[in-house]
Order: structure tokens, then C-alpha cells, then sequence
């Protein structure tokens, strides 16, 4: 699809490939938990969690905050909603929109019971967060028996899931580091089981879990990354195709003689005439100022042109001088085949920031066969 403005494609059929292209890596009976926080990773979490519910490619939908959870419920998501992040604050707004806080911490543990029971909440669904070596939410394995006290006789909740979060499950040079924390979220399950009389759903794996720690795929995974068709590992990506395509278009065409400057701080300093190209996409819409300066670059007629000078708020200025290439012909910022994990390590950074960076001005498009 050509394009005379800068819009994100969004394939929603590279989707759900992708997504049966990761259940193939699991048990057919192993729960797919479809992680569609920010935005689903910069996408729009409604367009992809209501295809993702029309057809039926998940079990769960999580989030990172409450307010994410309470506008797919408001776009006519049914499927459950487990919250990753939720604050106490939110207690209202979850139970009204029928969402699934994570306990984490002793803290919210005991101001979730006491809600629950003046709220006369029965049985509502609740997932425990363990701590097995990220260091970031949940309970350590030496504090897990005075919550499940807390759990085991208490009709105001029921723990539907126990879950674990890998730290580095896509660096293969820390499997050691890893399988211990499989060992310790194992650990925890045999805690959790002999508590509690009822049947707890456990699950630790993220997407690179999914692909390097098969053994640790438990009861569900929770898969984010992948599913938008990056898989943080060059010989398993041919198997994932990048959903997004972040197209723009040239604005216009100047040519710069030898000592003129080129933008903000006069960030490019002309020491050949140079060709440049105008593109309306800027820092505010997700490319960052550290692509500029000759490190980021779009691909324009399929040649690679560089992003010169700073990156303004709203544009880009890019080096045209050996690209044939008029105003009007599209850019392309990343694609399936240019991808944004290729266009993110240029500058340093990883696939999961430049995505999710993508500004809500930017007119998503969505393709479907
Ligand atoms: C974001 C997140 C995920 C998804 O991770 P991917 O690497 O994108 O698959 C899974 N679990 C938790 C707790 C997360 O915060």
C-alpha cells in the first residue's frame, strides 16, 4: 500500500500467523496469554485484542495498568484481564470493570483482602506475582508461606494464576541464571499447590521463554514481543514477521551547497553538496533525537538514506544526494523487511522501545485479507 502521509500498517494477518507460529512451539493444551499493554507495544490495543478475541488465538488478555484493562472492557473485550502493575488506588475501577490485579507484595495483599471484604467480594480472581531473580515485583519464595496463610482460608479472593517473570530468557549466556529462576518458580508452585484447595493456573515464560525454555512453559505463557513478529534471536526470526510498517512519505527536496547547514544547532554541516529530504515524522512521534546525526536511517526506492542532522519534533531530514527520488515518494521508516529491531540497534537501543514509542497522532492502518 503506497502512502501519502506517514501512517503505521498494521498486519493483522502477519498477526495471526505469527501467533500460530508460537502456539506451534507449545503443548496444544498449554493457555495463550496475549500481553497488550502499551498499547499492544505500540500498535492499539483495541484493534489487536478485539481480532485477537474475534479469533479466539488467546485465553487472557494482560496489561500493565488498570486504565489499559478498563478501555479494552470498554471496547467489548470478555476475555479476562490479568493486571500486570495495579496500585491500590485502582481497586474500584478493577472490581467495576471486572479486571485481575496481581498481587505482589505483601502491601497490596493486605489492602486487597480488606477491600474485598468490605466490599463483600466473593471469590474474585486474583493472580500472585513470585519473585524468582528479576527483582522487580512479587513476593520472594521466603515470604510466600505467610501470604498463602493469608490465602488459603479466605473466600474474598481465589488465586486463579501464579506467575514468574524470566530477566534475561532471550540472552542464551545466561542459562544458568535462568533455569535457577525456573527452579525457584518450581519451588513456589509445590508452596502454592499443598496451600491452597484449589487448582492454580502457573505460568513464567515470555516470549523468548516460549522459543529457549520449552520445559518452563507450565500451565501459560505470556507472549508480547512475538506476537508482534520480533523474536529476539536472528535465526529463530524467519520463523516471526514484524506486524508493523512505519511508512512516510518526502516532503520536500533541497540541495545544500558545500558549508550551508542543515536544521536545528545547524546539526549538519554540508561538506559536499548534499540532497536532502523533508519527512513529517519527528522525535514526537517516536524517533528519537539519537537516531539523528548520521546514526538512524529509512530506506527510500529501496536504497538506505541516513537521518542527518537532529531529529526535530515533527520531521526528519534525511540524505538523498545519490538516491533518485522526487517529492512525494514514500519513505519507508521500518517494515518487514527493513525491520525496527535493525533501525532500533543503530542506536542502541532494542525493538521493544522504538515500537512502543509509535505517537497515537500517527494514523494506524490496519490490513486484512
Ligand atoms: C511485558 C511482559 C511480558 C511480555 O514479554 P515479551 O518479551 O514481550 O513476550 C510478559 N510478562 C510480563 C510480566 C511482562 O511485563
Amino acid at each position: 500500500m503506497k502512502t501519502e502521509e506517514t501512517v503505521l500498517e498494521i498486519d493483522l494477518n502477519a498477526l495471526e500467523r505469527n501467533i500460530h507460529y508460537l502456539k506451534s512451539r507449545l503443548k496444544p493444551t498449554t493457555w495463550f496469554l496475549a500481553v497488550v499493554k502499551a498499547s499492544s507495544y505500540g500498535n492499539n490495543s483495541v484493534a489487536i485484542a478485539t481480532h485477537i478475541q474475534k479469533k479466539k488465538l488467546a485465553n487472557y488478555f494482560a496489561v500493565a495498568y488498570t486504565s489499559e484493562g478498563i478501555a479494552l472492557r470498554e471496547a467489548g473485550i470478555t476475555l479476562p484481564i490479568l493486571v500486570l502493575h495495579p496500585q491500590p488506588i485502582h481497586f474500584d475501577d478493577i472490581v467495576k470493570y471486572n479486571l485481575e490485579p496481581t498481587l505482589y507484595s505483601k502491601r497490596i495483599t493486605d489492602l486487597f483482602l480488606e477491600y474485598g471484604k468490605n466490599h463483600n467480594l466473593n471469590k474474585y480472581l486474583v493472580h500472585l506475582k513470585c519473585n524468582t531473580g528479576l527483582n522487580r515485583l512479587g513476593f520472594n519464595i521466603g515470604e510466600v508461606d505467610e501470604v498463602l496463610d493469608l490465602l488459603k482460608n479466605n473466600s474474598v479472593v481465589e488465586v486463579k494464576t501464579a506467575y514468574s517473570h524470566l530477566a534475561a530468557s532471550e540472552d542464551l549466556a545466561e542459562r544458568e541464571f535462568t533455569e535457577n529462576q525456573i527452579k525457584t518458580f518450581i519451588a513456589f508452585q509445590e508452596k502454592i499447590t499443598s496451600a491452597l484447595p484449589y487448582k492454580v493456573i502457573y505460568h513464567q515464560c515470555n516470549t523468548s521463554g516460549i522459543l529457549n525454555y520449552p520445559q518452563a512453559q507450565f500451565d501459560m505463557v505470556r507472549c508480547g514481543i512475538g506476537m508482534y513478529g520480533f523474536a529476539n534471536d536472528v535465526v529463530l526470526q524467519k520463523n516471526l514477521t514484524p506486524i508493523m510498517a512505519l511508512k512516510s512519505v518526502i516532503s520536500q527536496i533541497h540541495t545544500l551547497q558545500v558549508g550551508d547547514s542543515l536544521g536545528y544547532n545547524r546539526g549538519y554541516i554540508a561538506d559536499h553538496i548534499t540532497k536532502t529530504a523533508t519527512i513529517p515524522v519527528g522525535h514526537a512521534d517516536g524517533i528519537n533525537r539519537i537516531y539523528g546525526k548520521g546514526k538512524g536511517f529509512v530506506f527510500i526506492n529501496g536504497q538506505k538514506a541516513p537521518i542527518i542532522g537532529n531529529v526535530c519534533m515533527d520531521m526528519i531530514l534525511v540524505e538523498v544526494t545519490d538516491i533518485a527520488c522526487e517529492e512525494g515518494d514514500e519513505v519507508i521508516v521500518f517494515d518487514k523487511e527493513h525491520t525496527a529491531e535493525v533501525l532500533a540497534e543503530s542506536a542502541g537501543t532494542i525493538s521493544y522501545e522504538l515500537i512502543t514509542s509509535m505517537a497515537h497522532r500517527i494514523r494506524r492502518v490496519y490490513i486484512l485479507k
